[in-house]
């Protein structure tokens, strides 16, 4: 995987912070480290010179996925072995992503739901070779009772406690 280093640490330090609080429900994979910059360009004709919807307001280098290593990853989850866009996974992983010192794009005025990176840290400073840092870790502690995402297959559970 072309991620960097520290970032690839503290996104298995969110995996596995992600994994004692949910053991029961679906776990996150990696889609996305390095995006070429010739997809990115790709990525961005769509919708303007190239049919489609458009899916990326960033050209080639605007990216932190276009740097070599990658200085964002992004994620994804699959129920029954089916993609899931499920916004509840996603954000159940994306709020654990301060108390590893990360960035989740959810948090964004445009989320980027899937996307995680270093905090305040922009393509520009990518560009300039400026080294990324990372917010402190302040992981809590393994709850005692370990808590579990509603999984899509249950009937939904209307009884408050
Ligand atoms: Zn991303």
């Amino acid at each position: 995987m072309l991620l960097n280093p520290v970032l690839r640490e503290r996104m298995q330090m969110l995996f596995d912070l992600y994994k004692a609080k949910y053991p029961n429900a679906p776990q996150p994979k990696i889609s996305q480290t390095v995006r070429s910059r010739s997809d990115q360009n790709k990525d961005y004709a769509k919708g303007r010179s190239a049919p489609g919807p458009i899916v990326s307001n960033a050209k080639s280098g605007e990216s932190l996925h276009n740097y070599k290593p990658a200085l964002a990853f992004d994620v994804f989850f699959t129920v029954d072995g089916k993609y899931s866009d499920d916004p509840q996974l996603y954000k159940a992983l994306g709020e654990l992503a301060p108390s590893v010192g990360l960035e989740w794009g959810g948090t964004w005025k445009h989320p980027d739901m899937p996307h995680f990176q270093p905090p305040n840290y922009t393509w520009e400073d990518a560009a300039k070779d400026v080294e990324p840092t990372f917010g402190p870790i302040v992981a809590p502690q393994q709850p005692a009772i370990a808590e579990t995402l509603p999984e899509a297959e249950e009937p939904e559970q209307e009884e408050e406690s």
